[in-house]
């Protein structure tokens, strides 16, 4: 027969049919041409596949093109290889394709942080478990007929212990008494037949009524709110907004509870891994079994298993941390934020963006409705909200009789500590007095570590770290000095390296294992517990923490940020801040905001059961804004002045902000280069270019960094602007520019 092409159709739409776009998990700008084994065997978009590049193989993904990418967001199309240089696919892994919603998320989170794609879709395989699964192999009973061979008793029990489904030869051996070797003679003659064993799944089926709480009216008319958005299959991005403590979770959980009804899949984001412990223990409680858990910490053979199970839709729940958006969900109908504020979503290294506003994208790609969750919500989030782009619900009592806890200054300029020390005697008397009755006290310090400072006392000199702009911090447990940034070490000089002064270095200002002191020796008779996140190695150290907490087998909880997080501990009646100025300093614009939610979270452990609450802050500077937001508990009066000082100058979330980090190894060639970018900046109407001038950080692990920020009316996309002015910029080896769009700190 001859090759009949049909009327119309042209030689390139032929080679259109073999051409296959495979984006490789590498910095190239879009995917790379291959060519397509002919119809069935074609690969559809989604499937992994193993293709040659250069010498070696890859895995890559079959890619479509995403027409939904504004095309200035997108790299401009590279020209296409000629069809008769295209290799051919080698072959397709044995797993579903990607679904389509991860496709397109992975589209637009490379366009909208000027990422390689590849890179992306990196961090989405970066679980998968890509290298072919060898199903385990079990017996069962073969066609060979018994009447025809020889049935010794081993050969009897072996039938007699096979069950419906196979089993390995082990365990077939154990439960009959023969050995290995009578049954593969079995197997030989017939008698068995090899049959893979189904995978066993480890994700429970939740039951959506397992235990149902009454909810309160205005819970219910929230958990109602969002049954309703889960149940129209769009999506829709909501605020819950609750004190700490009203039933948020509760609220939340409903919806959740209505997506399983449905049968569909839940994505819970929580900003601390740390937190999953309780938090999983509760939702067992709620739906009968446990919900599917993501984080960095999790095995490599469990991190596979869950990936899996995500994509054949077998975990119904998973709650993880911002990595679990990049999950292969066939068919997400909800996702969640919990405590949306919390800047732990941004990830800064490699792929920089915000866990929340990916939610938001993911949510939005999927047709699936998101809740941020938040007491204390970001301005970004107020201002969709303000915007009618996201709906608001509040929840605006504490469960029960639990009441909102008492907030009080102490003003250390009239009540010091005394010299030495650093809990002033106000504080420490109400500690007394929780401890008399057998209550439980949290001391909050954000700072890691015995002191932040070490300083000669003969010269002024301040040790400091050799790679970066930052102080030393003394952990005296670990006799050294260390580096929070980098994780330089050394041990404590016994003369200062400056003068050569002896035994002049001496800490200056307190950390948590300080104040773990000076309580030891205020209260020998009270049980200490320090909760910071190089003492609490693992999450299975941080639930038993919270376990001996709730048992009460713990008096005085002394903690850095970890424990400002969404726990809940009945027995806690009163929270000191130790210094609550701590967050106000440095010139972060958002460092006002920062704080309060902070110190919000913190003081909303308190007092979450019957008996009423008590947060005390340590403060030189009772007047400023922020504390007098948090003795009023007026967080939105905070907030709108917080928006009227953002606005005029077009500061987030009135406006866009991207910030170049520019580094090298000498301060010299940083400086030399943030001025050769910074020279060639656009001119246009409305976008400002605001430096260069040192980062936040200016030394990082040897690096000198300079900072560039662009900023620009919300019209304003900045992606293509910067994609424009980058173009063509050639960098030398040891020099870097890291994009950061939608920074933290500004
Ligand atoms: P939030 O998430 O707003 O901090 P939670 O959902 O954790 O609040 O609720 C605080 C406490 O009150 C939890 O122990 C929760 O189980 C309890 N709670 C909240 N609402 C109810 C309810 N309707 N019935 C019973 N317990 C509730
Ligand atoms: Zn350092």
């Amino acid at each position: 027969p001859t090759l009949d092409v049909p009327d119309g159709e042209s030689e390139t739409a032929r080679d259109d049919r073999a051409r296959l776009p495979v984006l490789l998990t590498l910095p190239f700008p879009g995917p790379l041409d291959y060519l397509a084994p002919p119809p069935p065997e074609t690969p559809p978009p989604g499937q992994l596949v193993r293709v040659p590049l250069g010498r070696r193989e890859e895995i890559g993904c079959v890619w479509d093109r995403d027409s939904t990418v504004p095309a200035d967001f997108a790299p401009p199309p590279e020209s296409p290889v000629a069809s008769a240089r295209l290799r051919p696919v080698r072959g397709a892994l044995d797993l579903p394709p990607l679904p389509v919603t991860l496709r397109r998320f992975i589209d637009w989170l490379a366009a909208y942080t000027l990422t390689p794609p590849g890179l992306v879709l990196a961090m989405a395989l970066r679980a998968a478990g890509t290298e072919p699964r060898k199903p385990a192999l079990g017996w069962v009973r073969g066609s060979a007929d018994t009447a025809s061979l020889r049935m010794t008793p081993a050969r009897l029990r072996v039938l007699a212990a096979l069950g419906n489904a196979p089993h390995g030869t082990a365990d077939l051996s154990a439960a009959s008494g023969a050995s290995p070797a009578v049954i593969r003679a079995m197997a030989d003659a017939g008698l068995l037949e090899a049959a893979p064993i189904p995978a066993e799944t480890p994700f429970a089926t939740l039951d959506p009524d397992f235990h149902r709480v009454t909810l309160s009216d205005e819970q219910d008319h929230a958990a109602e709110t969002l049954r309703a958005a889960v149940r129209a299959r769009a999506y829709s991005a909501t605020l819950l907004e609750g004190v700490t403590g009203s039933g948020k979770t509760e609220v939340y959980l409903e919806a959740v509870a209505e997506a399983l009804r449905l049968g569909r899949q839940v994505l819970v984001l929580l900003p601390e891994i740390a937190l999953s412990a309780q938090w999983t223990e509760r939702f067992a409680r709620r739906f009968g079994a446990q919900a599917a858990i993501w984080h960095s910490a999790l095995g490599s053979k469990r991190r596979k298993i869950t990936w899996r199970a995500v994509l054949d839709g077998q975990a119904r729940v998973v709650v993880g941390a911002r990595s679990a958006l990049f999950l292969p969900f066939p068919d997400l109908g909800l996702c969640i934020v919990d405590e949306e504020h919390d800047t732990a979503f941004k990830q800064e290294d490699g792929v920089t963006y915000h866990g929340r506003d990916m939610a938001v994208l993911r949510a939005r790609i999927a047709g699936a409705p998101v809740v941020l969750v938040s007491a204390t919500p970001s301005l970004e989030t107020l201002a969709n909200v303000e915007a009618g782009r996201y709906g608001h619900l509040t929840l605006a009592a504490r469960h029960g009789a639990a009441t909102l806890p008492h907030v009080a200054l102490i003003d250390m300029r009239a009540h010091p500590p005394e010299r030495g020390l650093f809990l002033s005697p106000l504080l420490t008397e109400a500690m007394e007095e929780r401890f008399a009755r057998g209550e439980q006290v949290m001391l909050f310090l954000n700072r890691r570590g015995y002191a932040p400072l070490t300083l000669c006392r003969a010269c002024g000199f301040r040790m400091e770290c050799p790679n970066c702009t930052a102080w030393l911090v003394e952990h005296r447990a670990r006799k050294e000095l260390a580096c929070h940034h980098c994780g330089h070490t050394e041990p404590i000089p016994p003369s200062c390296p400056h003068c050569g002064a002896d035994s002049s270095l001496v800490p200056i200002g307190p950390g948590i294992e300080r104040i773990f002191e000076e309580c030891r020796a205020r209260f020998p008779e009270a049980r200490l517990l320090v909760m910071a996140s190089d003492t609490l190695g693992s999450p299975q150290a941080t639930a038993d923490a919270v376990r001996r907490i709730s048992h009460r087998e713990v008096d005085l909880i002394i903690g850095t940020q970890i424990v400002a997080k969404g726990w809940h501990f009945p027995h806690l009646t009163l929270v000191g801040v130790v210094d609550a100025d701590l967050g106000l300093g440095g010139g972060d614009l958002r460092a006002a905001e920062r704080t309060v939610q902070l110190l919000h979270q913190v003081a909303g452990r308190a007092g979450r059961a019957d008996a009423p609450g008590t947060v005390l802050l340590q403060s030189y500077v009772g007047e400023h804004p922020v504390m007098q937001a948090l003795v009023s508990g007026d967080y939105r009066a905070f907030m709108a002045r917080e928006a009227a000082q953002r606005r005029p100058g077009f500061w987030p979330p009135y406006g866009r902000l991207a910030a170049l980090i520019i580094s090298a190894n000498t301060a010299e060639a940083a400086d030399a280069l943030a001025r050769a970018i910074g020279a060639h900046a656009p001119h246009l109407p409305g976008v400002e270019i605001l430096g260069p001038a040192p980062a936040p950080l200016a030394l990082l692990r040897g690096r000198h960094r300079r900072r560039l920020l662009l900023r620009a009316p919300r019209a304003i996309a900045l992606q293509p602007i910067l994609r424009h002015w980058l173009t063509g910029l050639r960098l030398g080896a040891q020099e870097r520019v890291e994009i950061d769009i939608d920074p933290v700190s500004f």
